[in-house]
């Protein structure tokens, strides 16, 4: 009797106890460095001309670091290289956003994607080798070699043996952290995050007040938010100039609440946490 009752108590404290210090861990589990609240990553895809000529002097402007993510067949790549040069010896991070911007031509709303650059017609293998020649190439431009990726369009199937896959795990070894879908800004725990699928919200339209109530929920919770911007005050999915420097100005006037800093920082700090 005596001894059931004690294996009925240790059976129950056996099985309490991770119940009990999962939740310790969750409560004090993460912690964004000096006191941080939240951290925010801002990112520029497609490598756009209004991100060098508005979106970065805002940014040198308040001293924040972000993260550029090149389509490397860009125009703007090759025609004005030092400047994304030069935005890379400031503490800027050029990310790889793949050579050709590969997206899937067969789903819904993506007839604008051109046969040569569709990647329904890609292998896993070709896709792979050519994000890996992505990094190389970004390498010769700013010589670093440790990067992130965000996946055009969050599109990933690509033709595979026996039918189709994604060509994701082939090159996260590549990478220390990918942003992978669409939709959410902010990051709902840091404890369920998935280095290699992080989610981001690309603006369009948005005032700074919407951008910075963004923020402010990311602090709350005491996660992250992603804004992942394409043009600024021109080019396409256009945030105003002057609704991104209203979020800029915040973040630097709040410098110690929210951690502003390029995704690859970012990341690595919170792999390091994990
Ligand atoms: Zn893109």
């Amino acid at each position: 009797m005596t001894i059931r009752i004690i294996s009925a108590l240790a059976a129950a404290a056996f099985l309490a106890q991770p119940a009990a210090q999962a939740q310790g861990a969750g409560q004090a589990a993460f912690r964004w460095p000096d006191g941080a609240r939240a951290a925010v990553s801002l990112s520029y895809d497609d490598s756009l001309d209004s991100q060098l000529d508005t979106a970065l002097p805002t940014l040198d402007k308040y001293g924040l670091k972000a993260s550029f993510y090149l389509e490397l067949s860009g125009q703007s790549v090759g025609r004005r290289m030092a400047a994304w040069r030069a935005a890379a010896v400031r503490g800027h991070e050029l990310g790889n956003h793949s050579l050709f911007h590969q997206c899937s031509g067969s789903l819904p709303g993506h007839q604008w994607v051109r046969p040569e650059r569709d990647l329904d017609t890609l292998s896993v293998a070709q896709m792979a080798a050519q994000v890996r020649l992505g990094n190389t190439m970004l390498a010769a431009i700013d010589g670093r070699r440790e990067r992130t990726y965000t996946v055009p369009c969050g599109d990933t199937m690509a033709l595979a043996p026996g039918g189709r896959a994604s060509y994701l795990p082939a090159i996260a070894g590549e990478f220390v952290a990918m942003k992978t879908a669409g939709g959410q800004a902010v990051t709902p725990s840091m404890g369920g995050l998935d280095p290699y699928a992080v989610t981001v919200l690309a603006p369009e339209g948005l005032s700074g007040k919407q951008l910075i109530a963004l923020v402010r929920e990311a602090g709350e919770r005491g996660t992250m938010v992603n804004f992942t911007f394409h043009g600024v005050g021109g080019d396409y999915l256009v945030t105003s100039a002057e609704a991104h420097e209203e979020l800029v100005r915040y973040l630097a006037e709040n410098r110690k609440t929210y951690w502003t800093d390029t995704f690859l920082n970012i990341m690595t700090y919170v792999k390091k946490q994990k």
